[in-house]
């Protein structure tokens, strides 16, 4: 193995990411994947039946589209690719009723009946502001924010617990509808912060949707890699980094590892604070992920949810926080929450023509072995009577599975660390520069440091410039 500028360990968006943003100022630059194929959290695979393509890991994809590291030029083919579900997300109630974010403020709130109005008082001001929370939001917290009235506007309500936040709601689907959407934490609705991600997630359907990624979300990673390559680095797979002494001689090594990675990787070097920091990290709950092959679309009894390409499944926002409470407690909810996709409302080529992919996943307890696919289907099946006559062929992965897949995925957690407080600004340990560690050219870059979890590369591309700064001469990792 010959001597490079930078080695980056991990080929998930924000290794790639790094590499792209490292390459691109001029450096040599080389990337080792352990897996067999590249791409981490955004793989296509044939889990099911020949003909039925399944995303392994990340289908919907807001963050890419909000993020300033995939409006580059060079991802113009790949945002060529998006398909966009005519609604974002859907939340069925029993029914047959639904509420849904649509692609409009305004269209949302009229469907929200008395509710409309206090709704279109709290997101419309933060649409209009989209693009200046995006990038505050997908930004380390480490620079005075460029627009702090959108900033405060997003932030003073998101600091609240969701659970305070619908209290603002008379409605059930309008309670529903945020809490199902803040959900996406793995926190308890309790939890400080989590209306920061609903608030989020619905300002991002608003101004710029859910995407998928025509083909699959393997697309990501095509152009990621096309560009790396396009600018001189490499790439190989099949390459479990155990120690650094695995590594070629390089100026820097960026790690895409969990902090356990980490730990492992720089072993003994690691200076023995740091690496009990590093020891007292927070993983979140995990999840188990169902994969289906279907005969026909999903026949939800509420129409809008036939046309949206995320659902967030539990029924009542009562019902959601109480699973929610359940898995953070260490309990296998009977009736999960859940996460399903339906990428085929938008991507037509996942599947034979008439026949449809899903998957949908619940949190459960970290390492949980336990298979929820009756449960999630029992969910489903609430909200679409017959769907399980549909089902040709499923693929199960437990959260321990999900931590053999990826050994990113700690017990089975997917969002790289638990998504507290102090670790939405601090992760993995309370640093100036989470990317830097206090191993001399060893750094971090996956989505157990800021700004978090999700396909948008931004942990890569502020890791890149940390080691631009510090070994190339470059500017401050944090201005500009
Ligand atoms: C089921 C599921 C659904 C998701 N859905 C969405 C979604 O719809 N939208 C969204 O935005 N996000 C979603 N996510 C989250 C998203 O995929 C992750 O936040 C994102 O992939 C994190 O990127 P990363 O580069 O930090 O790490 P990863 O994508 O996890 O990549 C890390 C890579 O490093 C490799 N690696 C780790 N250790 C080593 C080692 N020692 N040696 C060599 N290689 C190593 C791994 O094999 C892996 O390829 C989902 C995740 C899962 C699991």
């Amino acid at each position: 193995m010959s001597a490079v500028d930078v080695v980056v360990v991990g080929s998930g968006p924000n290794g790639l990411a790094a590499a792209v943003t490292l390459a691109a100022a001029g450096l040599s630059v080389t990337v080792v994947e352990g897996a067999e194929s590249l791409g981490g959290g955004c793989r296509t695979e044939a889990l099911t039946l020949p003909g039925f393509l399944h995303d392994v890991c990340s289908t919907a994809h807001p963050m890419l589209v909000t993020s300033p590291f995939f409006r580059q030029p060079a991802f113009e083919g790949l945002r060529a690719a998006l398909r966009q579900p005519e609604i974002p997300f859907a939340h069925p109630l029993d029914g047959g009723h639904a509420a849904a974010a649509f692609a409009s403020v305004d269209a949302t709130a009229a469907s929200l009946g008395v509710d409309g109005r206090t709704y279109r008082r709290l997101m419309a001001p933060l649409v209009e502001s989209a693009v200046s929370i995006g990038d505050a939001v997908l930004a380390p917290l480490r620079s005075l924010p460029r627009h702090p009235i959108s900033l405060a506007r997003f932030g003073l309500p998101g600091l609240l617990p969701v659970s305070r936040l619908v209290d603002r709601f008379d409605t059930e689907g309008a309670k529903a509808l945020l809490g199902g959407v803040a959900a996406h934490s793995m926190a308890r609705l309790t939890a400080p912060l989590t209306a920061a991600l609903g608030l989020f997630l619905t300002l991002t359907a608003h101004a710029a949707g859910w995407p998928v990624v025509e083909c699959g979300s393997s697309g990501i990673t095509e152009a990621l890699v096309a560009e790396v390559e396009r600018l001189g680095g490499t790439v190989s797979t099949g390459r479990w980094v155990r120690s650094l002494s695995d590594l070629p001689q390089a100026t820097a090594v960026v790690l895409d590892t969990s902090p356990a990675g980490l730990a492992t990787i720089a072993g003994a070097a690691l200076p023995g604070q740091y690496g009990r920091s590093l020891g007292k990290f927070r993983y979140g709950p995990g999840v188990c992920k169902v994969d289906w092959a279907l005969s026909g679309p999903v026949p939800w009894s509420a129409e809008v949810c036939r046309r949206a390409g995320t659902l967030h499944l539990g029924g009542t926002y009562a019902e959601v926080a109480s699973a929610e409470a359940d898995v953070n407690a260490g309990r296998h909810p009977d009736r999960p929450y859940c996460i399903v996709v339906q990428a085929g409302v938008a991507d037509p080529t996942r599947a034979p023509v008439g026949h449809a992919t899903l998957w949908g996943y619940c949190h459960v307890p970290s390492g949980s072995t336990v298979d929820m696919s009756a449960a999630i289907e029992a969910q489903i099946e609430r909200f679409a009577p017959g769907f399980s006559d549909l089902v040709e062929a499923r693929s199960v992965r437990t959260a321990a599975q999900a931590e053999q897949y990826n050994p990113n995925y700690v017990g089975g957690d997917i969002a790289g660390g638990a998504s507290t407080l102090r670790q939405t600004v601090f992760r993995p340990t309370v640093r100036w520069n989470p990317y830097r560690t206090p191993l001399d050219g060893v750094y971090l870059c996956s989505a157990s440091t800021p700004p978090g979890a999700g396909v948008h590369g931004m942990c890569g591309v502020y890791a890149a410039r940390t080691v631009l700064h510090d070994r190339f001469g470059g500017p401050s990792p944090f201005t500009g």
